[in-house]
């Protein structure tokens, strides 16, 4: 469910045209609209309202300052995976009692950071993790609480790059490990387990792996339970899928029915780090077609949007609609969507059936909302673009474009050049 519609020929983000925006800001812009970010939020939560929980947004999803302050201002805590998150979180007024830190390859600075910062839990991902955060605890009189990021080995039946549940991701503790690793940490001085954690992939659109992970890390809980530990959270990571073209993953409430009834009876507070399921869908990239050409065996349509604004197409080959901001372009035509970049790898969609578009024409792509601006980078020296956020009929820059200041700051030329 969102916000974007047509209203006769015309998209709009709430109540807003978008070609009324792309007039105002240029292009190309992500556009976020905030009913859909609330009511996804709003939605999560209300379908686990039964039972003691902690939504954690994973920043890394969309990371701009106003979408955090969206989730915060509805009672949702920030998932963070470096030092620039956990900035990013606080700048945004998140609790840091609402804040858990994952990630492999988290640096003693980090570690000291969030430590500083008193966040509710590390999500520890190795041996030598736990033992360097016991270290800088110490270092720092203070005790970090932990969760170890369990793999239980199940297959999410997801992109391979996006698969971080199995025997052979860079992710976690093995399950069958996990249990040694606990005692490990149980004695270390500087160290308090609070619980555990998994997160085993992204888009999945199935509720079997969920379940099935969730059923190999019950018995853990219930192992270190008997064992004494005082497991008070259970993180069940993010994961749950969107739809970008006919996938049907399972909606909120059936993925928290499911969840609930395998967890209820463990006596845990429930802490989730949903990501693109917030945002995915709660943004578009707006561009402007710059040319159309007719190769000898491909028709191109070239916007002044990139791989560099939306890397996920030439990344993971994945999936984003493309439609017209005026849907009054009825004829069609089947061809690449790609930007200026110097790459042939710089795509938005290939061999796709869409709006006869001719240069000028304003193009939405959509799901974008998730992985789309955090990804983006300066590559060919391009200046980022702006993200505006739609909110009770008002356009608000919520990052403006970058400037070809921008593109160089903090570079220098050295004297003796
Ligand atoms: C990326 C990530 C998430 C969010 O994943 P989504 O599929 O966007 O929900 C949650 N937790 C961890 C540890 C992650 O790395």
């Amino acid at each position: 469910m969102n916000f974007f519609h047509y209203v006769k020929d015309e998209l709009h983000c709430e109540e807003v045209p978008v070609r009324e925006i792309a007039e105002k800001v240029g292009t190309p812009f992500y556009l976020y609209s905030h009913a859909t970010l609330s009511r996804h939020i709003q939605r999560f939560r209300q379908a686990f309202a039964e039972v003691p929980h902690l939504v954690c947004f994973s920043a890394k999803a969309n990371s701009n300052l106003a979408v955090l302050k969206v989730f915060i201002a509805n009672g949702a805590g920030i998932d963070i995976v470096s030092g620039g998150e956990l900035f990013r979180a606080r700048k945004a007024g998140c609790d840091p009692q609402k804040i858990v830190y994952s990630g492999v390859g988290k640096t003693d600075r980090e570690i000291r950071e969030a430590l500083a910062a008193d966040i509710l839990m590390f999500n520890v991902e190795s041996e030598q993790e736990l033992e360097k955060i016991d270290a800088v605890a110490g270092s720092m009189g203070k005790k970090a609480r932990i969760a170890i990021r369990v793999n239980p080995d199940v297959d999410p039946q997801t992109h391979p790059y996006i698969s971080t549940g199995m025997k052979k991701a860079k992710f976690g503790i093995n399950i069958k490990q996990s249990l040694d690793q606990y005692r490990k940490a149980a004695a270390l001085p500087n160290i308090e387990v609070v619980g555990v954690d998994c997160h085993i992939g992204s888009q999945l659109t199935k509720l079997s792996p969920f379940t099935d992970a969730i059923a190999k890390i019950r018995e853990l809980v219930r192992a270190l339970q008997n064992e004494g530990f005082a497991i008070r959270y259970l993180d069940l990571g993010g994961g749950l899928g969107i739809t970008y073209a006919d996938e049907t993953p399972p909606d909120f409430e059936e993925y928290a029915k499911a969840v609930i009834d395998a967890t209820r009876d463990l006596g845990v507070t429930l802490v989730f780090e949903p990501g693109r399921v917030l945002v995915g869908n709660a943004g578009i990239l707006v561009c402007r077609v710059l040319y159309t050409k007719k190769g000898e065996a491909k028709n191109f349509v070239i916007t002044d949007a990139a791989m560099n604004d939306l890397a996920r197409p030439s990344l993971y080959g994945s999936y984003h609609g493309i439609i017209a901001v005026d849907k009054s372009i009825t004829e069609t035509l089947t061809a690449d969507v790609v930007g200026p970049i110097c790459e042939s790898g710089d795509f938005l969609a290939q061999e796709r059936e869409i709006p006869a578009f001719r240069p000028g024409d304003l193009v939405a792509v959509t799901s974008a909302g998730a992985y789309g601006f955090t990804m983006s980078s300066n590559y060919n020296s391009r200046p980022r673009v702006p993200e505006i956020m739609v909110k009770d009929q008002e356009i608000l820059t919520v990052r403006q474009r970058e400037s070809l200041e921008d593109l160089i700051h903090g570079e220098t030329i050295p004297e003796n050049l």
